[in-house]
């Protein structure tokens, strides 16, 4: 986004309370994978598709000026369904996201294993996405950081916002914790999990909450796996390193960022009945990150509807390295006087004024 708008002339302060690109944008499994996050049609699927499109078409740019690699690896996703109820919901699947013209194939057991010998023999059936790929999200991190800094991007890390600073419904700067003032013609508010914690913009009723996900990384040979693997229970995505990435489970926990034993177990279980043969590939770490989640599970991108100059840009859930591209895109051109390409209404922040939303309640739930 600060890339993007640095891009466009304008001049960009990036405030971070911690050290960049450590949250959840360092936590993820880094897919970008439209048809395999979108359980449904709607618009979170004609977003997810927008940004596909939209990463794709800035993602050599990116390359070039960042000077990093964020390893965009264009293997696809295979879905697997390990019983009846599994792969009749895989095919419902992909009837409608055939209609809806995105490109997916219904696989034998036969040929889901020959696309991917590690698939356990149990498989029944599964998609095949071939559109559906994956990056190293901390590379990609990293790249869109040293491309705004080559646009003359400045950042202040260790720079926690306390407030928005308002003169007449309009946003003056931003405070900082040690009281600090920083003028700005236009804010963004891009604060993931914790957007609630800076002041002034209560009147929009928007609620942020984290949502925890619990990934266990594993050392494997390059090239074991080719396709990311998806199950109803869990994920399997390499790294062009050999690294291989289990996930992941969804919980409401606050803000606590620990490892459990609990949720290990969850995801152990459901990557083992996915590739059983990947047992005994040795472990290498674990994390967990927070997903930053609104009432509808939909992002917040947008003008505050109280502070017309303030810009969401938070609330990407599941989706945030998917949506990172198009966010952007609409976010400069919101700033820019254009109107963007998407239909802004599904993710607009003033559908939280008058509505009357019920909070989706997340406990332990897999994938
Ligand atoms: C386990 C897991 C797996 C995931 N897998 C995928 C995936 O495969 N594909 C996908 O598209 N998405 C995935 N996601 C979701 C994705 O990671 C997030 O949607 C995305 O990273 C959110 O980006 P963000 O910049 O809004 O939040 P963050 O990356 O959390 O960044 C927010 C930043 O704001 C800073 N901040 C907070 N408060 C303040 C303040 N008051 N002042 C200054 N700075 C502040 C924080 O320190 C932080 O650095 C996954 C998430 C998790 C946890």
């Amino acid at each position: 986004m600060a890339w993007r708008l640095a891009s466009e002339g304008l001049e960009v302060t990036m405030l971070e309370r911690g050290r960049l690109g450590q949250e959840a944008s360092w936590a993820a499994a880094g897919l970008i994978a439209p048809q395999a996050e979108a359980h449904e049609p709607g618009p979170f699927f004609d977003l997810a598709v927008k940004a596909k499109n939209s990463f794709d078409s800035i993602v050599d740019r990116l390359t070039r000026e960042s000077g990093v690699d964020c390893e965009y690896d264009h293997h696809g996703v295979l879905y697997a369904a390990f019983d009846g109820p599994a792969a009749e919901e895989l095919k419902a699947r992909a009837k409608w996201q055939r209609e809806l013209g995105a490109k997916v194939d219904e696989l034998s057991a036969a040929e889901a294993r020959k696309l991917a010998p590690a698939i356990s023999p149990k498989v029944v059936g599964a998609l095949h996405m071939p559109t559906n790929w994956r990056v190293d999200n901390r590379k990609l991190t990293q790249a869109y950081i040293n491309a705004a800094v080559a646009k003359g991007v400045t950042i202040r890390e260790g720079a926690r916002v306390e407030a928005i600073v308002e003169s007449g419904g309009r946003a003056t700067g931003a405070r900082l914790d040690g009281g600090e003032t920083l003028g700005a013609e236009v804010i963004v508010l891009a604060a993931g999990a914790w957007s609630n914690e800076v002041r002034g913009l209560e009147q929009d009723r928007i609620r942020f909450y984290p949502v925890r996900g619990q990934i266990i990384c594993f050392d494997a040979r390059p090239g074991l796996l080719g396709p990311s693997l998806f199950s109803g229970g869990g994920i399997l995505v390499p790294r062009r390193d050999g690294r291989v990435i289990a996930g992941s489970v969804f919980e409401e926990a606050g803000f606590n960022k620990s490892v459990t034993m609990e949720a290990m177990e969850v995801i152990l279980s459901a990557v083992r009945a996915l590739a059983p043969s990947l047992g005994s590939i040795p472990f290498r770490e674990a994390w967990a990150g927070l997903r930053p989640a609104t009432d509808d599970l939909l992002p917040v991108i947008g003008p505050s509807p109280s502070i017309g100059n303030v810009i969401y840009a938070s609330g990407h859930f599941r989706s945030g390295i998917l949506l990172s591209a198009l966010t952007g895109e609409i976010v400069a051109d919101l700033v820019n006087g254009r109107t963007p390409g998407v239909d802004l209404k599904p993710i607009a922040p003033a559908r939280f004024r008058d509505g009357n939303f019920e909070r989706v309640k997340i406990t332990l739930k897999a994938l």
